[in-house]
């Protein structure tokens, strides 16, 4: 007998796929510790489409995160401490901050807005003061004054100055702040861009000279970084720049690494965690002993690493069209939109993990999937190959094949729209065996409201 959880990759660390399993009767199981939940029975309880977030996946990935990295660097004896920070532009969910900042996490935001979210946490009382909370992006006036306000309650807040203006605009600022370099450094993946505007050329930074309360060097050279010779040559180029810059700001003692640790989007295996972090430990370290300097506190942003694999996103096939002349034999058609609910598949070409729910055991079929909106850009082709799903036709009429999209949680749902005026799935939210709505299927009524009607 074929061994169908292997054929759909589930069970595999890497993949972010270990809680993922299939029952006797070819359905779709996720395993919270001993709670087991039933994804066929939450489509019958929530209907499709529908969006399922799993907390406790977010919590396990950070504990591994926080794992790995004390392991190593007490095995390279690297005298320094490190520190996560969660970007949170990543998803700003709810039902994603609190748990990680709970569970030891920092924060990271890139907006006015965001930062928002921190003083609203704070006056609810569910904000430690000592977490502390880095601020990337444009500071216009507001979100000045909300760093300032903020840092006035004693929050520790850090602001990364970008550009000269920005340093003038913090010159008086009262706490620690951090610089941002953009690192010439070239990386495999689509946001590595030739010429971008993020942060300060290194030869600017060290014209800079001294700057006040100088805590953290910052960099981060876009996401999925898909090599870790480039994660790895990316560090060693920082910790370059943080051993000139602190001969000029003894205060400097933390290198901030950013975010872009690949994520196993696709059922191919990238660079493991344990990889990573031991390699770029082993790099700093080494650096530091050369240069003579105690070796920085380290952070990361890794952002989609911790959140993608916690969210999956469902869809129901709703019917099916031939294609001719293709690779790919069928369309499936699906009841949600990919341009509207997953736009990285439309804006940057992603691939994705996908599999059915139930049928998982029948024989399949080369499709591409279709979104319900009336763009001939709302589809999903693996690129230009084809998806594996059971064939409709040998089903009956019983039941309707779903199917789930893996690794959903990052971005996805802040960058969510309305081509055609589709209602965006529901949101639930699965913990401690619990299942809670943390987003009513948007009725015709609320989606024209949006729209002034
Ligand atoms: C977007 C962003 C991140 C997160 O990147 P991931 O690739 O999702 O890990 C981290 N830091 C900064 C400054 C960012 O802008």
């Amino acid at each position: 007998m074929k061994n169908y959880k292997k054929f759909w990759k589930l069970g595999i660390e890497e993949l972010g796929t270990k809680d993922f399993d299939i029952n006797k009767d070819g359905e779709l199981i996720v395993r919270e510790g001993n709670y087991q939940y039933n994804i066929l029975d939450l489509i019958k309880k929530f209907g499709a489409p529908l969006e399922i977030l799993f907390p406790w996946l977010v919590e396990k990935r950070l504990h591994n995160l926080f794992e790995t990295f004390n392991y190593y660097l007490k095995a390279f004896n690297y005298k320094g401490k490190f520190f996560y920070h969660y970007p949170m532009k990543v998803s700003q969910n709810k039902e994603v901050v609190l748990p990680l900042i709970s569970e030891g996490a920092n924060l990271e935001v890139s907006s006015a807005n965001e930062l928002w979210l921190v003083k609203k946490m704070w006056e609810q009382n569910q904000f430690d003061s000592r977490i502390k909370v880095i601020c990337n992006g444009p500071k216009t006036n507001y979100y000045l004054s909300l760093i300032s306000e903020l840092r006035e309650k004693n929050l520790n807040i850090i602001p990364i100055i970008e550009d000269l203006l920005e340093l003038q605009a913090l010159i008086n600022y009262r706490g620690d702040v951090g610089v941002r370099v953009d690192l010439d450094v070239r990386v495999k993946s689509h946001w590595d861009k030739k010429i971008d505007r993020f942060g300060f050329s290194w030869q600017e930074i060290l014209d800079l000279g001294r700057i006040r309360n100088l805590k953290i060097l910052h960099y981060h050279n876009g996401k999925q970084v898909e090599r870790l010779e480039d994660l790895v040559a990316q560090a060693k180029r920082g910790m370059e720049v943080y051993v000139k810059i602190k001969e000029k700001n003894p205060t400097l003692d933390t290198l901030n690494i950013g975010g872009g640790f690949a994520v196993s989007f696709t059922k191919k295996r990238m660079y493991t965690l344990d990889q990573g972090v031991k390699k770029i430990i082993k790099t700093l370290k080494k650096i530091s002993e050369k240069m003579e300097i105690p070796p920085p506190h380290l952070i990361c942003e890794w952002g989609s690493y911790i959140v993608a694999p916690a969210q999956i996103t469902i869809f129901r096939v709703l019917f099916e069209k031939k294609i001719e002349n293709s690779i790919a034999k069928k369309w499936y058609i699906i009841d949600g939109s990919f341009m509207n609910d997953l736009i990285d598949t439309w804006a940057i070409r992603q691939k994705w993990h996908v599999i059915p729910v139930n049928f998982m055991k029948e024989k399949l079929s080369r499709v591409w999937l279709a979104g319900s909106s009336c763009d001939s850009d709302d589809k999903y082709t693996a690129g230009g190959n084809y998806i594996l799903l059971p064939r409709l036709d040998e089903l009956g009429e019983a039941e309707d094949l779903y199917i789930a999209v893996l690794d959903t949680g990052a971005y996805q749902d802040a960058l969510a729209s309305h081509h055609c005026l589709l209602s965006s799935p529901a949101k639930i939210v699965a913990q401690n065996g619990i299942l809670m709505v943390a987003r009513k299927r948007e009725t015709p009524e609320e989606v024209g409201k949006l729209f002034g009607w």
